[in-house]
């Protein structure tokens, strides 16, 4: 296969392709390298129009050593041409990419944690656990129900209910943490050194974090193997954002795109818990946010893993971020309901609110090519819908009552 191994991010020391995450000399992040050669040799566009819609498709550049054996269907979910929420926004050339349908739990996550659980598998763990906003939760008790792996779950306790029944009804052993996000994460370093456990965002983090290219490669096969001029990205690690440019740098290295000149990657993040965008605002230093407030609480991270490389991703390509509130957050889930007839989850309303936003203040001219990113299901956060959403009115079953409800309308 096409891995050579693991490199230090910040000084480029080499580590066998194992379950490590930190350079022990600098402790920078380690990331998977490839062969790029070799795979220039293996892929071509015809290759991957070959093989079924998913994310293996493009198995050469993905972090394994040996074929799938579990989330064999995740991915190939649909990029939609936006022309009603263009219209809504001023724009022209707009797209939607809906992982709102992401199989099998309805969210990106499903990308990583399939790369995770196989890396595991090939590296001989039983155990699998994470730290989760909750959308990793729910894909990791799914595909770990799938292997048949032991599984252990942590979550902040004031979750939303769809995102914690969509993660017990797997069986996994699931705690509920009285603190944030950070505090389940901390938790988790610390248990991942007592107990010899696959922590998919911890100890696999670099294969892991490979899965969000696929999102990346398939928007640009699906606008017809050609890159769009902006992507709308929301962060809360920061890694998606980071590994959507570089999905785009790795295809146009391999000439499977045009160079069309730079895409640029937008970053969106809530009002309650923005430290990338307050990072990319200001000097470019990341100032953790100690107890974030927003309804996104999948994107309620106030210390980003890939913070300041979601930075330099952003400020090199051009993009831009912007912040939203907690109304704008609903508007953007509303908007993009009634014009598309999408639902998707909180995170979504923050993308779509920033896309707003951007398009508004002119960074993002109306004519270009411009791809927004659905994340995840909206029937998973209904929480903050139910004040601001009116109740059905309720009649008999008698045509005069439907008769009288059309006339009072
Ligand atoms: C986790 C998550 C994100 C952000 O992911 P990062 O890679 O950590 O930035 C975005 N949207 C949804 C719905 C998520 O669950
Ligand atoms: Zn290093």
């Amino acid at each position: 296969m096409s891995v050579v191994g693991l490199r230090c991010r910040e000084c480029e020391r080499a580590y066998p392709a194992e379950a490590l995450h930190v350079c022990e000399d600098c402790f920078g992040p380690l990331e998977v390298a490839y062969d790029y050669a070799a795979i220039g040799k293996a892929l071509s566009r015809a290759v991957i129009e070959s093989r079924p819609m998913n994310i293996w498709r493009y198995r050469e550049l993905l972090p394994l050593s040996a074929p799938p054996t579990l989330g064999l269907h995740v991915g190939g979910t649909p990029l939609v041409r936006a022309h009603r929420l263009g219209e809504a926004l001023g724009h022209r050339q707009l797209w939607v990419k809906n992982d709102a349908v992401c199989h099998p739990t309805l969210s990106f996550k499903d990308r990583v944690v399939s790369m995770a659980l196989n890396k595991a598998r090939e590296l001989g763990f039983d155990t699998v656990a994470c730290a989760s906003t909750g959308n990793l939760a729910n894909s990791t008790a799914a595909h770990a129900a799938q292997a048949g792996l032991r599984c252990y779950v942590l979550i902040p306790n004031d979750l939303e209910a769809g995102k914690v029944m969509g993660t017990s009804i797997y069986g996994p052993n699931l705690v509920a943490v009285r603190g944030t996000y950070d505090d389940v994460n901390r938790l988790c370093s610390e248990i991942s050194g007592r107990h010899p456990w696959a922590f998919v965002n911890v100890n696999l983090r670099p294969y892991y974090a490979e899965g969000s290219k696929t999102y990346g490669y398939e928007i640009l096969e699906q606008l017809g193997w050609r890159t769009p001029a902006h992507v709308v990205v929301p962060m809360a690690s920061g890694s998606l954002l980071t590994k959507i440019g570089k999905a785009i740098s790795e295809m146009t290295k391999l000439g499977l795109v045009a160079a069309e000149g730079v895409t640029k990657l937008h970053g969106a993040q809530p009002e309650g818990c923005s430290p990338i965008a307050d990072a990319v605002a200001g000097r470019g230093i990341i100032k953790p946010v100690k107890t974030p407030h927003t309804i996104a609480k999948s994107l309620a991270i106030g210390n980003p893993a890939d913070g300041p490389y979601a930075v330099e991703a952003i400020r090199a390509s051009g993009g831009s971020t912007a912040v939203v509130s907690d109304a704008e957050i609903v508007a953007g889930i509303r908007l993009l309901a009634a014009t598309e007839g999408l639902f998707t989850e909180t995170a979504g309303g923050v993308t779509v609110a920033v896309a707003k936003v951007l398009i508004a203040r002119g960074l993002i001219h109306p004519d270009e090519p411009t791809v927004i990113c659905i994340t995840g299901q909206g029937l998973k956060t209904q929480e903050p819908l139910v004040a601001v959403m009116p109740p059905p009115p309720v009649i008999a079953p008698r045509i005069e009552e439907f008769e009288s409800l059309l006339a009072s309308a």
